[in-house]
């Protein structure tokens, strides 16, 4: 029986792009998302591609509960999980703090904030009580280091996403556990629309001038980190579209 990977907001944009690259190196996948649909589609298509086993589970990762009781209930051979990838998220709006939607607000720092850590207290436990290590990549952004106009809930979420992946890595270290943080800038995805609720018009506009990263850019980077060996760990890396200032 190969690797496992369990992967966040696997139904697009990154997640989808990280299920394609591990799943082409051989991983198992239990993959994650509120649309079921599209999580079955990529589950078939992957196990007939590459011959491995994909488990798709559709939850809201805002709801504790549901979020542990999904991971608890995996099937036996499914839980033994040497890679999460915390990539679920979202932007929702772009206001001045003044003007900005408390909904919104609550979306984001339920998703990327509370539902991450969610996520990494049951995945993490089950890494310890089954002893081999493991590896957790989160998601986050050059908005975890940068605070742009308008973006302050977005940037702060981002900036907690920095601090809980340097401290979940020093806690686990003990345990063999590896922490690394990928930040993107600009990657082309479906990211842009949700923003904007829906407005593909103002989503596009975003890209004028720079020519964005890809979804596959950045599934590059973590099939190069989860390829490095036990003792070798990239605690941070920030990956840019050349023309982003
Ligand atoms: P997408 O919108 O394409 O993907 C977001 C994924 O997150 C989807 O699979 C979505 O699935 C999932 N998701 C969102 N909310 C929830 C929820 N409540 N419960 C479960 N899953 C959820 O955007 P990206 O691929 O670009 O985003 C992936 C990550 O990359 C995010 O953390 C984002 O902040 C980060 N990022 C993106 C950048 C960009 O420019 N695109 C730049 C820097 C960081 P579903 O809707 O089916 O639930």
């Amino acid at each position: 029986m190969g690797k496992t990977a369990l992967i966040t907001g696997a139904s697009s944009g990154i997640g989808e792009a990280v299920a394609r690259k591990l799943a082409a190196a051989g991983y198992n996948l239990v993959i994650t998302a509120r649309r079921s649909g599209r999580l079955q589609k990529l589950s078939d298509e992957l196990e007939e591609k590459y011959g491995i086993k994909v488990h798709a589970l559709g939850f809201d990762i805002r709801e504790r509960i549901q979020t542990e009781s999904a991971i608890e209930a995996l099937p036996a051979h499914f839980r033994a999980i040497d890679v999460l990838i915390n990539n679920a998220g979202l932007a929702s709006g772009l206001e001045p703090i003044d003007e900005g939607d408390p909904l919104d607000w609550d979306k984001m720092i339920d998703t990327n904030v509370k539902g991450l850590l969610y996520i990494t207290r049951v995945v993490s436990r089950m890494m310890i009580e089954r002893g081999q290590g493991g590896l957790i990549v989160n998601i986050g952004s050059v908005a975890g280091s940068q605070t742009y106009a308008d973006g302050a809930v977005y940037c702060a979420s981002k900036h907690a996403v920095h601090a809980l992946s340097e401290g979940m890595r020093i806690d686990l270290l003990k345990h063999g556990i590896k922490v690394s943080e990928v930040r993107p800038g600009m990657v082309e995805t479906e990211f842009s629309v949700v923003r904007f609720h829906g407005d593909r018009q103002r989503a596009d506009k975003v890209y004028e001038g720079v020519k964005p990263l890809s979804a596959e850019d950045i599934a590059d980077v973590i099939g190069w980190i989860v390829s490095l060996p036990p003792h070798v760990n990239v605690n941070d890396i920030l990956v840019m579209p050349t023309q982003q200032a």
